[in-house]
């Protein structure tokens, strides 16, 4: 597969071109940005342990019946992903209140959810990536009706799946963000990527933060709870 010309570079990611117009190869960087690049950091290591994550994790989701964009990591940086046409939808799936859920209801972080819920933001960096509902997001043509229903199935069983991998990390996934593409033939996927910087995840007994809540919030020991929360998933992957 040969590299060819960046198409894009967001904020922690870089995506190229190859030789088949079908892949792209993704390139993972230490650089982190919060509340819509406000605050700019970097997290040294980072990109090794997200892109290794990450294709962990789809990979165990593509087994459990989840299609994703993965293909093959190349490097400890690198991966080929396949094209997709990125829904611009950010799909949020949350256990327990926190973050932006706990600040718009008035609710505590750490309350535990009866059922898992689930919301949707128009992504779009000029209007802060608002909050969109279902009929909104259709209203909008970022995805059909149809698509919908096929993302909310995944979302969940997305949901579900994490939920008991990280659980026997000793891990509780309280939320995450993820997002979705569309094939050239119209399939829906699981794209982007699955990572500390797009989930919350805690220690089961401390409740202590091993994701990007560490660099948002100055918690400190950001480096520490990457290697941390990829050296728990490394010791389940091998077990
Ligand atoms: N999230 C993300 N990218 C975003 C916004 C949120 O990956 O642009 C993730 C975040 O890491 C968390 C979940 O989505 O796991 C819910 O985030 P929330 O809406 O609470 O927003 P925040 O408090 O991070 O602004």
């Amino acid at each position: 597969m040969e590299k060819r010309n960046q198409l894009y570079e967001g904020k922690a990611k870089k995506v190229f071109e190859t030789d088949n117009p079908e892949m792209l190869i993704v390139s993972y960087k230490d650089d982190a940005t919060a509340f819509n690049g406000l605050k700019k950091g970097t997290i040294a290591g980072k990109g090794v342990i997200n892109n290794k994550m990450s294709n962990l994790l789809m990979q165990m989701l593509e087994k459990n019946g989840v299609p994703t964009h993965f293909v093959e990591e190349l490097s400890e940086r690198e991966t080929l992903v396949k094209r997709v046409k990125i829904l611009p939808l950010e799909v949020i799936v949350r256990n327990i209140a926190a973050g932006s859920f706990s600040k718009n209801y008035g609710v505590p972080e750490g309350k535990v959810f009866k059922t898992p819920t689930i919301e949707f933001s128009y992504k779009n960096d000029e209007l802060g990536d608002p909050l969109c509902n279902s009929y909104h997001a259709v209203a909008l043509e970022l995805c059909t009706d149809e698509e919908l229903e096929t993302v909310k199935a995944y979302a969940f069983k997305v949901n579900d799946l994490l939920k008991a991998f990280w659980n026997e990390c000793g891990v509780t996934l309280v939320d995450f963000k993820i997002e979705f593409g569309r094939l050239s033939d119209g399939t829906i996927v699981l794209a982007d990527e699955i990572s500390p910087d797009t989930c919350r995840l805690w220690d089961s007994k401390t409740q202590e933060k091993l994701d990007k809540d560490r660099f948002r919030r100055d918690l400190g020991g950001v480096e520490e709870a990457y290697r941390e929360i990829m050296s728990r998933l490394e010791k389940a992957i091998n077990k």
